[in-house]
């Protein structure tokens, strides 16, 4: 921590650059926001003068500079004094003595607000970074419900801080430049900040990935000078068809920026020498009849590119973002891309949130746009009250924040905007919960889909339910939106939690018996306690954790009961009681319900990442919280999780074949991939080698690969590891056959 000194302690060069700075706010405010009060302004700025004096930014300069420019940025955006002031003040209290009670008594609540939304949470209080950056985040969107200006500010300081970024050690400008990337561009995406993520994304690319982010400037730059031959040329013609047919409007030309040049090449796996759409150019009517008659003429001009027309006006994106788009062919093979739209869709797109941003008097917005906007946020908000997990959290938000999405429609039309790659699951859950709960199959365009299938622009999705019809853990595989995993996740945990509270209960009770001990002689209290030095709550958390098999019921007997399950001499092994016990798998309901004999009301699952089978060597790992996670031996995962020595359980498979209750053998879900020859014939050739060996196919998935090789996915039911060589064998035998590789995850 700097220590105060005087504000006259500022070499006369920083104070006089200081002072330059600060009349530069003061006008730009006078010109966005003429009604502004600008004494709250000039008192802000003199508190932050004189509390950070003294201390320096990474670069050397005066740190009010940071507060200044970051007031600037929100002066240009044209938000009011509040926030200005509140920029001024935004690292006084994480950075200085000066306490959020100070702020509120010389600033008002609504700027103490504001800047404590903006404060970082205590540093002390994570065991680990990814905590702790997931608790501000949460903090700040909490914040942000109430205030949408504490995520304004939020921005304006990271962008200020990506601008000077070169004065940080490499690890710390990585750092910054990730969470950058994967959290506040993402967010000014969705509050419709055009600008601000622009300029963020290009300030992280840099950091993030140097050798990338070289490669697509030395090509750009390449290509610069022809580009703007070609784009200038391109103006001119555009520009006298406009003035032929009297239409008012502007054009914008420029060469596309370096980040999103970067994910063309991501998504489409290209290099950069066949990216074609370096090149864009935007027309700004003043009507939305100009916008469809623009189009209607640059068609006339050039050619468009079959599948490149968006139309954003009539189908705004979930920002609020509007434009129509088009890609075009000019001569000599030269594509570019136009976004038309009016005045008002151009300040929208760059602005966003801000561009029209008024307050009522606590700070809520007072437009319906503004309100929908936020709407998001609030769901957030309310999801993240079902999360404990910090982490989790973290990844949901980033679900969420991703910005490509797809649009789809109900059977009467209306549209349904859903994260890429979505299903027809998320579609379900987007319509109702109880639809996406009790969906049990989908038509998309009139055809019967899988559940997984992934949902394409302008599908046509019908759901088909079921009473009481109850979701899978599966569907969390291909499940994107963050709403359908939530209410996925929501529904397993309650419904697992009452399963497991009833277990616990169970185990309690058989424990008591075993060592003679009447549990009608405890009360509520005694249980309490229990639960307590567990570090629990409440009873039923004390009932869950125990069929979740997170502490034995015997350890809690002795809870209630000091003493009553030591017998005389016998020594109670200090380690769980679980550990080196030989337990077995065997199947009960259905391949996803295992159970450990000796504890078998446990719950016991196959671990999703290595999806073991009969007969592979496997090892048992007591979860927090969700039971018991069986691993293959040779799972890569095995060797992360099993370093705490008292959480693995020796397990095996049980000696008869696992039936059901109809005398049905057991079969694991296994999923195939198989490279082969693109020829005819070939998939009819693999399905039956197949099914000759009685064996079923679940699902399969035919994906071009490159050149003359196809890929195939099957889905198909194995009773052990003997079954699946023989039928990977049988592939591998298959002439045209290049390799057939096991999926570990489903
Ligand atoms: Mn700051």
């Amino acid at each position: 921590m700097a220590t105060l000194r005087p504000v006259t302690a500022q070499p006369a060069a920083a104070s006089t650059l200081l002072e330059e700075k600060f009349q530069t706010l003061l006008a730009t405010v006078r010109v966005n926001r003429p009604q502004d009060d600008l004494s709250i302004i000039q008192k802000a700025y003199e508190f932050s003068l004189q509390h950070h004096a003294g201390q320096q930014r990474a670069s050397g300069e005066p740190y009010v500079l940071h507060p200044l420019e970051v007031a600037q940025v929100l002066a240009e955006i044209k938000l009011d004094s509040t926030a200005i002031a509140a920029g001024l003040l935004h690292d006084a209290v994480e950075d200085t003595p000066v306490t959020s009670q100070e702020i509120a008594t010389l600033f008002g609540e609504q700027v103490a607000h504001i800047v404590n939304g903006v404060t970082k949470i205590d540093k002390i209080q994570f065991a680990n970074r990814e905590d702790r950056q997931a608790e501000n985040v949460r903090k700040m969107l909490l914040a942000m419900v109430t205030d949408v200006r504490v995520v304004l500010i939020k921005l304006a300081d990271r962008l200020h801080n990506m601008r000077t970024l070169q004065h940080l050690a490499a690890d710390r400008q990585e750092a910054i430049a990730r969470e950058t990337l994967d959290i506040y561009a993402p967010l000014a995406h969705r509050l419709g900040m055009g600008k601000v993520r622009g300029e963020l994304e290009d300030l992280a690319f840099r950091y993030v990935d140097p050798i990338a982010y070289e490669q697509v400037r030395a090509a750009v730059e390449a290509r610069r000078e022809a580009g703007e031959e070609f784009l200038r040329r391109i103006d001119a013609t555009l520009h006298e068809k406009l003035t032929e047919h009297g239409i008012a409007g502007r054009i914008e030309w420029r060469i596309k920026r370096l980040y999103s040049i970067y994910q063309k090449l991501q998504d489409q796996r290209i290099t950069v020498d066949q990216v074609y759409d370096l090149l864009a150019v935007r027309v700004i009517t003043t009507s939305v009849q100009d916008c469809y008659a623009v189009f209607g003429l640059i068609h006339s001009l050039w050619p468009p590119v079959p599948g490149r027309i968006k139309d954003f006006i009539a189908m705004p994106r979930p920002n609020l973002y509007q434009s129509l788009h088009t890609t075009v062919m000019a001569d000599g093979g030269h594509q570019f891309e136009v976004q038309i739209r009016t005045e008002e869709m151009h300040r929208t797109a760059e602005e966003g949130i801000a561009a029209h941003w008024k307050y009522k008097a606590g700070g809520s917005p007072v437009s319906a746009k503004d309100e929908q906007r936020l709407a998001w946020v609030r769901q957030i908000v309310e999801w993240q009250r079902e999360m404990t997990d910090p982490n989790e959290f973290l990844s949901t938000l980033k679900i969420d924040l991703y910005p490509e999405e797809v649009y789809t429609f109900t059977p009467k039309g209306k549209v349904v905007v859903l994260p890429k790659d979505a299903s027809p699951v998320d579609f379900a859950y987007a319509i109702h919960t109880e639809v996406g709960n009790t969906c049990t199959g989908a038509k998309v365009n009139g055809r019967m889909v899988p559940l997984k299938t992934r949902l394409r622009n302008g599908d046509i999705v019908e759901i088909n339910t079921q009473n009481g019809h109850t979701p899978s853990r599966d569907w969390l595989n291909f499940a994107k939106s963050s709403r359908a995993r939530n209410k996925i996740k929501h529904w397993l945990n309650e419904h697992q939690r009452e399963r497991a509270i009833e277990i616990g209960r169970k185990l309690l009770d058989r424990e008591a018996r075993k060592y003679k001990v009447s549990l009608s002689k405890f009360n509520e209290a005694d249980y309490l306690r229990a639960a307590a030095e567990y570090g629990l709550g409440t009873v039923h958390d004390l009932l869950a954790a125990i069929g979740f098999g997170k502490y034995s019921a015997r350890q809690t007997l002795n809870k209630l009961a000091p003493g009553a399950t030591t017998p005389a001499g016998g020594a109670e092994a200090a380690t769980s009681p679980m550990s080196d016990a030989v337990k077995r798998v065997y199947f009960s309901k259905g391949s996803e319900s295992l159970t450990v004999e000796g504890h078998d009301e446990l719950l016991v699952y196959r671990a999703r990442c290595c999806n073991p089978i009969r007969g592979e060597e496997i090892i048992g790992y007591v979860t927090r919280g969700k039971g018991v996670a069986v691993h293959a031996r040779n799972c890569p995962n095995v060797q992360n999780l099993l370093y705490e020595a008292d959480r693995r359980i020796s397990v095996e498979w049980a000696r008869m074949p696992e039936t059901d209750g109809q005398g049905h053998r057991a079969t694991y879900p296994v999923n195939l991939t198989v490279f082969c020859d693109d020829r005819a014939g070939m998939l009819k050739e693999l399905t039956a080698v197949i099914s000759d060996d009685g064996t079923n196919i679940r699902g399969v998935d035919t994906k071009a690969g490159t050149g003359a090789e196809a890929v195939v996915e099957f889905i198909v039911d194995a009773y052990d590891v003997r079954h699946l060589t023989r039928l990977v064998s049988g592939l591998r035998r298959l002439p045209g056959v290049r390799d057939v590789q096991r999926q570990q995850k489903l």
